[in-house]
């Protein structure tokens, strides 16, 4: 690591303002970079920047074109607040909008606006476009010619207009859920269509998904759409649907640069990047922000930011790009070997812990903050309808909230009295004090302490 006095700054260019280019501006100013963002929509914000106008109904029912935002209406976080801030900013409640733990997606907007810049020559690029906008279709025998209406997730925003309707939803990750469970309360008929039935199943939220909804159905894989409105699945069993909505997926897109075939995108693999960060052949010019999916936003986004800032000031260096090259095809190597598919070369599952203190100094997670983390995505995958308004955490994570600041202070736990203890006739092991739940009240929900 280099010296202050050695660093060097350098004139760079953001492009996007979402949750990633904002980390990466911040990041860099903090280096002392000149910095200028360049953002194609109204504002900053990226997917939070909500759009209600899709035209699902018009020229672009598949999303292919335009709009930016996949979010929909009814969009609430799926990782809890107290692990979306910035590392100097907490993602804290304000008192006038959404208090929760996982707030609605237009909260989450409401904390992260900033101002627009915009400037022509750069010494440096970083690309933090997203991943989320470019809607992935399966290619399914019938699908053109399917006159019927079809749409992807991205273009999704209200159920309004599936009242009465049969709907299939195809893809069952966390939007397909989160949609099929939304549109089942108000369409005669959902079928949720699982590329593996069996794979669906491996959780306990699909259980309970079709245990409430009894107009809820999985089915396997939609095998061919038929001109009448019949959709016949990989299983020989077929329904008549008015609707079919695509969940599955983005494609990574990059229309705008120009590498010389420096970089590629096959399959949702962008090539090669050490860390999913740098080209090596064009490092250190030429950065990317933001490509990995599966892990903690925004703080893996502000370490990546803050290396980025670091390696263009000089302050950090980077490895040959050699070996870089050999990381980065390693890496890949490695994915493979596990049966990774390609599409999910970015699919991270990690806190990154170790790369972001090595690489550039940012903090590790406290014990209760991972633990919050794991325990929701513990719970979403238990029951998908209810984590988020009925998550109980551990006393680790209660405490962690309270010396944080998140819930009040709490009474410390009192012995339970005589009169609490209850006594379980079908115990083998004897008398036993059952554990009293200690619920803190506070402004995100109840914490269970116990
Ligand atoms: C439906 C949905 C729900 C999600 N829920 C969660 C959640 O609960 N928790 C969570 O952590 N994550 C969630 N995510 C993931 C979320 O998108 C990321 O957490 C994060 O917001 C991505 O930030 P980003 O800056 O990489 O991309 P984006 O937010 O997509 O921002 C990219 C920006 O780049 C701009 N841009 C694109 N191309 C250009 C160009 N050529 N020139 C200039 N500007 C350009 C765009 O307009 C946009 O403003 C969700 C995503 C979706 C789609």
């Amino acid at each position: 690591m280099a010296s202050d006095s050695s660093t060097k700054k350098v004139k760079v260019c953001v492009v996007g303002a979402g949750v990633a280019g904002l980390a990466a501006a911040r990041e860099l100013r903090r280096e002392g970079h000149d910095v200028a963002v360049l953002e194609q929509a109204g504002g900053v914000g990226g997917q939070w920047l909500y759009e209600e106008d899709t035209a699902i109904d018009g020229t672009d029912p598949l999303g292919v074109a335009g709009v930016h935002s996949s979010v929909y209406a009814s969009l609430r976080l799926i990782t809890p607040r107290e692990t979306m801030g910035f590392s100097d900013f907490p993602f804290r409640p304000t008192g006038d909008g959404d208090a929760r733990r996982f707030p609605c997606h237009a909260e989450f907007l409401r904390s992260r606006r900033g101002e627009v810049e915009t400037e022509e020559v750069f010494d440096a690029v970083v690309v933090a476009v997203g991943n989320y906008s470019q809607p992935r279709l399966p290619s399914i025998d019938g699908m053109d010619t399917w006159r019927r209406r079809q749409l992807h997730s991205h273009s999704y925003r209200v159920p309004d207009s599936f009242d009465g309707e049969g709907v299939v939803v195809v893809g069952c990750n966390v939007s397909g859920k989160d949609i099929a469970l939304e549109l089942c309360r108000i369409a005669m008929e959902v079928h949720i269509s699982a590329r593996s039935t069996e794979e669906a199943m491996a959780t306990p939220a699909m259980s309970k998904m079709l245990a409430r909804h009894g107009n809820l159905h999985l089915r396997p894989l939609i095998a061919r759409l038929c001109e009448d409105g019949t959709a016949v699945f990989a299983d020989g069993s077929r329904v008549v649907a008015d609707a079919v909505v695509y969940c599955t997926g983005y494609n990574y897109s990059y229309p705008f640069l120009g590498t010389g075939g420096k970089v590629t995108v096959d399959d949702n693999r962008v090539g090669p990047l050490y860390e999913h960060v740098f080209p090596p052949e064009l490092a250190p010019s030429l950065s990317f922000l933001g490509i990995p999916a599966m892990v903690v936003v925004p703080r893996f986004y502000e370490a990546k930011a803050r290396w980025v800032a670091q390696v263009l000031s000089g302050r950090r260096e980077l490895s040959p790009a050699g070996e870089m090259l050999r990381a980065a095809e390693e890496y890949v190597r490695g994915r493979e070997a596990a049966g990774v598919e390609k599409r999910r070369t970015h699919d991270v599952f990690d806190l990154g812990e170790e790369f972001c203190e090595c690489s550039c100094g940012f903090p590790r997670l406290e014990e209760w903050t991972k633990e919050l983390i794991w325990s929701s995505i513990n719970a979403m995958l238990d029951d998908v309808e209810a984590f988020r308004d009925d998550f109980h955490g551990t006393e680790l994570v209660a405490d962690g909230l309270r010396r944080h600041g998140w819930i009040q202070l709490a009474p410390a736990p009192q012995p339970p009295h005589l009169e609490d203890i209850d006594v379980d006739d079908d115990n083998e092991e004897g008398l036993q004090p059952v554990q009293t739940n200690q619920t803190v009240a506070s402004p995100l929900g109840l914490i269970n302490s116990a």
